[in-house]
């Protein structure tokens, strides 16, 4: 989609009087001198919280894979799913590029916390299938 700002060169200030247009639109005046804006100025990101969630979720749910993996299970599909709409954010021109390395990280935590999560709700799943066939062998083997 086209963000409503962009760049001229990298350059965002009035060429008349260098007041910073960023967040002023084509054909708007410059606020300072009242010239006519006749670039588009670099977009005003916004702080691009999405990649920050992705980040400590992603790392969380690596970290949380003791305890069979709930913790995982939970936060590692939530750090995909952030990780991807900080991407979609910086994609469209509204999250600042730098974020991206952020958000690719929480991305990769999130894919290996998902994984370590299944890993540990499968252990999880064998252990209760291990203690219901004890507890069955038991009881038949009782008095
Ligand atoms: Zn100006």
């Amino acid at each position: 989609m086209n963000a409503p700002y962009a760049t001229n060169g990298g350059v965002s200030n009035c060429a008349y009087c260098g007041y910073d247009l960023r967040g002023t639109p084509i054909g708007g005046k410059c606020p300072e001198c009242g010239n006519l804006v006749n670039f588009r100025a670099a977009p005003i990101y916004q702080s691009n919280g999405n990649a920050v969630a992705s980040l400590v979720l992603g790392i969380v749910s690596i970290v949380g894979c003791m305890g069979y993996g709930i913790v995982s299970i939970i936060c590692g599909p939530l750090a995909i799913y952030f990780g991807g709409k900080a991407k979609k954010a910086i994609q469209a021109g509204y999250a600042d590029p730098n974020s991206q390395g952020m958000a690719n990280a929480g991305r990769v935590c999130g894919i290996i916390g998902t994984c370590l999560g299944a890993v540990g709700m499968l252990v999880l799943l064998f252990y209760v299938v291990l203690m219901i066939v004890a507890v069955a062998s038991a009881g038949a083997a009782g008095p």
